[in-house]
C-alpha cells in the first residue's frame, strides 16, 4: 500500500523552479525543486526525495491517515523553516512529529539540542537509524497533547524558554497551538507548517473573512507572520490543500489589558459563533454567559462602539476592554 503514496515514474525528475520567489502581492512562495540546495558539510541526507523514498522502502513504512502523515521532501522548504525559526547552538528545539527524521536532521545541526516529539512508534526505529549521527537529539514517542510541557522545559532546557519547530499534523493544528500558548510555557517562538487556510486566519485582522477567534488567541499571545506559501509537490504523500509555514512569536509584554482572560476567551468565542448576529443579541443569547442586553448596550455605549456592531469588527484591544467592562459589572 505505500507505494500507492510514491512519486510516479512520470514525475520522477521534473524539472521545478530551484529558488523561492513572490507571488504578485508580495508573498513568498516556494517552488519545490528535485535538487538539494543543502550546504556543503551537512550530514542531513533526508528532504531529498530518492533518500526518503529509500528509507520508506527499506522499513517497509505504511503512511498513517489518522496521523496526518505528509512528510517534507524539498529542501528549500526545510531551509526555509529552520531560516525563519532563527535557530542557533544556544536554542532547545521541540519538534512535534518528526516523521522519519527529515527536519530534524536539519534542526540538530543548527540548534543546541532537540526534544522530538512522535506519536506513531513504527517511526521510533526509523528516527533511530535517521538521526544516529547526532548526539544532540531525544526522540520521545508520545502524544504531544498528553506531554506534560511545563516538565519537559524544566529538564530539557532547565525552564529556560524554547523554540517550537513543526511540520505539523494538520488534524490538530489548534489544540496543539493553543497547548502551547494556555499552559504558559517558557516559549520564544512556534515556526510551524500548517494548512494555509489556518495559517490565513492565524494572521487575520478584523473586516477579513478569515479573521475569528483563532486569529484573536494567537494574536494575544504573538506575532503572526506568514513566512513562505508551499504547495502540495513538496511533500509525500501529497496533501489535498495549500500549506505555509507561519511564525509566532511570543509576546513578552502582553499587548493588551485584560483583567479575565477566560471571560475574554469566552466572549470571543460567543461573538464569533453567531459571527452575522449583532454582538448585543449573540452576546445576550450566548451558554455559559449571562449578560443582558441592557449591560452590552452600556458597555458598547462606553467604548465608543455602535450597539448595532458585530463581533467581526472588534479588535483585540476591544474585545479586552468589553470584557473588562462586562466583568466590572457583574
Ligand atoms: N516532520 C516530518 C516531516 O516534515 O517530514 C513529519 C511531519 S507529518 C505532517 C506529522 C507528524 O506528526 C507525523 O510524523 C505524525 O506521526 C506525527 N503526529 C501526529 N499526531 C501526533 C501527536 N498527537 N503527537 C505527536 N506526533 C504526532
Amino acid at each position: 500500500m505505500q507505494n500507492s503514496f510514491f512519486p510516479s515514474k512520470q514525475n520522477k525528475g521534473q524539472g521545478f523552479a530551484k529558488k523561492p520567489g513572490r507571488t504578485a502581492n508580495g508573498e513568498s512562495y516556494i517552488n519545490c525543486s528535485r535538487k538539494s540546495g543543502r550546504m556543503r558539510g551537512s550530514m542531513a541526507t533526508l528532504g531529498i526525495p530518492s533518500n526518503t523514498i529509500a528509507v520508506l522502502q527499506k522499513y517497509n513504512f505504511n503512511f498513517q491517515k489518522k496521523f496526518g502523515q505528509n512528510f517534507l521532501i524539498d529542501t528549500h522548504v526545510l531551509e526555509k523553516i529552520i531560516g525563519a525559526a532563527n535557530i542557533t547552538k544556544q536554542d532547545c528545539v521541540v519538534e512535534i512529529g518528526p516523521g522519519i527524521g527529515t527536519m530534524t536532521q536539519y534542526l540538530a545541526e543548527s540548534a543546541g539540542n532537540v526534544v522530538a516529539v512522535e506519536i506513531d512508534k513504527a517511526l521510533i526505529p526509523i528516527l533511530q537509524d535517521t538521526l544516529s549521527e547526532y548526539d544532540n537529539v531525544e526522540v520521545i514517542n508520545e502524544d504531544i497533547l498528553k506531554v506534560d510541557l511545563q516538565k519537559l522545559v524544566d529538564e530539557k532546557n532547565g525552564g529556560r524558554p524554547i523554540k517550537v519547530v513543526a511540520n505539523l499534523p494538520y488534524y490538530i493544528t489548534t489544540p496543539i497551538v493553543m497547548g502551547l500558548f494556555e499552559s504558559h510555557v517558557p516559549l520564544q517562538s512556534i515556526t510551524i507548517m500548517v494548512q494555509k487556510e489556518v495559517a490565513e486566519r492565524m494572521q487575520a485582522g478584523p473586516g477579513s473573512k478569515d479573521y475569528g477567534a483563532l486569529s484573536l488567541a494567537v494574536q494575544f499571545y504573538s506575532k503572526a507572520e506568514i513566512v513562505a506559501n508551499v504547495p502540495p509537490n513538496c511533500f509525500i504523500p501529497r496533501p489535498n490543500v495549500g500549506s505555509a509555514v507561519i511564525r509566532l512569536t511570543r509576546h513578552s509584554e502582553p499587548t493588551v489589558q485584560v483583567n479575565d482572560e477566560k471571560l475574554m476567551f469566552s466572549i470571543i468565542r460567543a461573538s464569533f459563533n453567531q459571527r452575522r448576529k449583532m454582538l448585543t443579541n449573540g452576546l445576550a443569547n450566548a451558554a455559559g454567559l449571562s449578560f443582558s442586553k441592557e449591560s452590552i448596550r452600556e458597555a458598547l455605549l462606553a467604548m465608543g462602539v455602535s450597539e448595532n456592531v458585530r463581533g467581526e469588527a472588534l479588535t483585540l484591544e476591544q474585545f479586552a476592554q468589553l470584557s473588562n467592562l462586562l466583568g466590572g459589572m457583574k
